[in-house]
C-alpha cells in the first residue's frame, strides 16, 4: 500500500521529494524529548497545489499526513508526528515571501519562511518594518510558530494575534481561504481578519483540521526610538512586588509588548555550562555553587526585561513612570539604547569603571537579547538545552536535536498575581527538586493578564536513567499544574493523547468537527485530537 502510494507521490513532488523512511529521512527522527516516532517517508511538496494532489492519494490509501512549517519544534517532539505511521509533509520548501506591503505594514508568507529570510527581507529592502522573533532562532518558522500560537516580546508578540487571512487545504484537497479571502474581489483580506460570518481562523491553529500554505502577517513600523529596560530583584521574596508592578505597567500600558520575569537558574542556563568539575559530577546543582555562580555574573535572583518601542517623548515619558513604578520593588534599573550599547562597546573599561560591572560579560549577554528586542532573529537562547551536555556549544546555527540535546518544555499559564505565581511555585520546584534537575523558572507576560511560565527540563539525553527521570518530571510536573488549574498553552507530543482523555463536552465538539472535516483521518492523528 505505502509502497503504492509513494509511487504516487514521486510522480507528483518528482524523485528527490518524496523519500520512504531511510532515504535521508534521518533529521526528521531527531528529537530533543525522549520519544520517537515511526514514519512511513517525507514529502517535500513546492506548491500548494500539489499538496491538493497528495491529499487525494493520502485519502484513497487511507495514509496519514503530518505537515510541518520546518520541523524545529524543540522541546515538544522536533519533527516527529504525534502517532506511528505517518508520511511527514514538510513544506520547508514552500517559503516564499509572497508579499509585502510596506504602507499597511503586514506580509503574506507560506510556511516554509524561516524568520532568518523575513528579518533579511524587511532589511535588506529597507521597508521600515519589523518582525516579531521568537527565541527559537533565525532557522525555525515564522508560519509554524503562528499555528502553535508562539509569542515574543514586541508589541506584535502574540502571533497567532498577528495573522490575518489564512490559505488551507482542506483534509477533502478543497482550498479555503478565511477572513475576506474567499471573496475573490476583497481588498481587505490581508488588513481586517474577521471577514463577515464565522471567524475560522483560530481553528487551524493548534489543530489537525487542514494544511496552512499561506498566511497574512501583520508587521511593526520601526519605531522612532528604542530601548531596552533590565530591573532586577536580588531576593527570591522580590518576586511579588515586581508582579505587582508588572501588571499596572501593562494592565496601563505603559509597555506595549511583553515583560519577562526570568529566574537567576534560567539565566545562567543561558550564560554558562553545567559546572561539573565544581560538582564533581554530580547533579543537581546545590544552592552554594548557584550563589557563586550568580554572584560571578551579577545575576539577581529575579531578571525583568522588556522594551519600550514608539515616538521619542513616548518612550522618554515611559521610563520616567517605569522607575516610578519599579522604584523600592527592583533593586537595579537600567535602560540600554543602541547608544549607550555602542558606548559600552567601545569602551568596555570606562563604563565597567562607572557602573561597577564586567563589561565584557555583559556585553556578551546584552548584544544577543538586545537584537532580538529590536527583531532580529538570533541564538541567544539556544544554548539552555545543552546545559548539562558535556560538548561545547556551536558558534551558530544551533540545533540541539542534532546535537542530541535534551530538552522537554512545559509551559503553563498563570494568572498575574502574586498568589498564584507562589503556588505555582510551590507546586514545580518540589518536583523538579524529586527528579534531580534544576528549575528554571520564566515568566512571559502573554498579555495584561497572565504570564506564559516556561519551564524547561534539562537532561542527559546520551544517559538513559536520567533520561527516564525527564520524563517522570514531565509527567508529574503536568499532572501536578493541571491539578491546580495551571494548564499548558501547548503540549508537546507525547502529551496529546492524555489531554483529550474522560468526558469533556469540548474534546467532543472538536471530534464532531474533526469527522466532518476530515472523515478519513489523513492530517496529523490525534493531534489535539481524540482522531
Ligand atoms: P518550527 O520549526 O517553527 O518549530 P514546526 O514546523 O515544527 O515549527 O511547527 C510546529 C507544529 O505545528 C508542527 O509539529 C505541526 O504539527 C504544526 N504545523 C506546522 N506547520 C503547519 C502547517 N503548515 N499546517 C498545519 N500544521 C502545521
Amino acid at each position: 500500500m505505502v509502497e503504492q502510494a509513494f509511487g504516487e507521490f514521486r510522480k507528483i513532488v518528482g524523485e528527490e521529494f518524496a523519500r520512504e523512511d531511510g532515504q535521508k529521512t534521518e533529521k526528521y527522527h531527531r528529537c530533543t524529548i525522549p520519544v520517537e516516532r515511526a514514519i512511513e517517508g517525507v514529502l517535500l511538496p513546492g506548491s500548494a497545489e500539489e499538496i491538493q494532489r497528495i491529499v487525494a492519494v493520502a485519502n484513497r490509501y487511507e495514509i496519514a499526513l503530518y505537515p510541518i512549517s520546518t520541523g524545529k519544534n524543540w522541546g515538544y517532539g522536533s519533527a516527529n508526528p504525534v502517532r506511528d505511521r505517518c508520511v511527514i509533509l514538510d513544506l520547508s520548501r514552500m517559503n516564499r515571501i509572497v508579499e509585502v506591503n510596506e504602507e499597511l505594514a503586514y506580509a503574506v508568507i507560506e510556511p516554509g519562511v524561516t524568520q532568518r529570510c523575513l528579518y533579511e527581507k524587511l532589511t535588506s529592502e529597507k521597508t521600515g518594518l519589523m518582525m516579531d522573533p521568537t527565541g527559537s532562532g533565525p532557522a525555525c518558522s515564522v508560519l509554524g510558530n503562528a499555528l502553535e500560537r508562539g509569542y515574543g516580546i514586541t508589541p506584535y508578540g502574540d502571533h497567532f494575534a498577528s495573522t490575518c487571512g489564512m490559505e488551507i487545504v482542506l483534509p477533502n484537497g478543497e482550498i479555503l481561504r478565511t477572513g475576506f479571502g474567499h471573496f475573490g474581489a476583497a481588498k481587505a483580506a490581508n488588513v481586517y481578519k474577521y471577514g463577515v460570518g464565522p471567524y475560522l481562523d483560530g481553528l487551524f491553529t493548534q489543530s489537525n483540521f487542514g494544511i496552512v500554505t499561506k498566511i497574512g502577517l501583520w508587521l511593526m513600523p520601526v519605531p522612532e526610538r528604542f530601548e531596552v529596560c533590565y530591573f532586577s530583584g536580588e531576593k527570591e521574596s522580590d518576586l511579588n512586588p515586581l508582579i505587582d508592578a508588572v501588571r499596572w505597567l501593562l494592565l496601563h500600558r505603559v509597555v506595549k509588548g511583553s515583560i519577562n520575569l526570568v529566574h537567576r537558574n534560567r539565566v545562567l542556563t543561558m550564560l554558562t555550562r553545567y559546572p561539573w568539575e565544581e560538582m564533581s559530577g554530580k547533579t543537581p546543582l546545590d544552592e552554594a555553587v548557584y550563589g557563586r555562580m550568580a554572584a560571578h555574573k551579577k545575576v539577581g535572583a529575579w531578571n525583568g526585561v522588556t522594551a519600550l518601542y514608539g515616538a521619542r517623548e513616548e518612550v522618554g515619558a515611559a521610563k520616567k513612570i517605569i522607575k516610578r513604578v519599579l522604584r523600592g520593588k527592583a533593586s537595579r534599573i537600567n535602560f540600554v539604547s543602541e547608544k549607550t550599547l555602542h558606548l559600552a562597546e567601545r569602551f568596555p573599561k570606562l563604563i565597567g569603571a562607572m557602573t561597577g560591572m564586567n563589561m565584557s560579560e555583559v556585553l556578551k549577554a546584552l548584544r544577543p537579547s538586545f537584537a532580538i528586542m529590536k527583531g532580529r532573529p538570533g541564538e541567544v537562547s539556544l544554548p539552555t538545552p545543552y546545559w548539562r551536555m558535556k560538548k561545547p556549544v556551536p558558534p551558530c546555527d544551533i540545533d540541539p536535536a542534532a546535537d542530541n540535546c535534551g530538552l522537554i518544555w512545559l509551559a503553563p499559564v498563570v494568572p498575574m498575581t502574586k498568589e498564584n505565581a507562589e503556588e505555582f511555585i510551590g507546586v514545580v520546584r518540589p518536583i523538579f527538586a524529586r527528579h534531580g534537575f534544576e528549575d528554571c523558572i520564566t515568566f512571559t507576560a502573554v498579555n495584561e493578564r497572565s504570564f506564559d511560565c516556561t519551564l524547561p527540563i534539562l537532561y542527559d539525553k546520551n544517559d538513559p536513567a536520567e533520561t527516564r527521570r525527564a520524563a517522570e518530571c514531565h509527567e508529574e510536573l503536568l499532572r501536578g499544574c493541571m491539578d491546580k488549574g495551571y494548564i499548558p498553552y501547548r503540549l508537546g507530543i507525547q502529551s496529546m493523547a492524555g489531554l483529550v482523555e474522560g468526558d469533556d463536552v469540548f474534546w467532543d465538539v472538536i471530534q464532531k468537527l474533526k469527522q466532518a472535516l476530515d472523515p478519513g483521518g489523513i492530517i496529523s492523528p490525534g493531534r489535539y485530537s481524540r482522531i
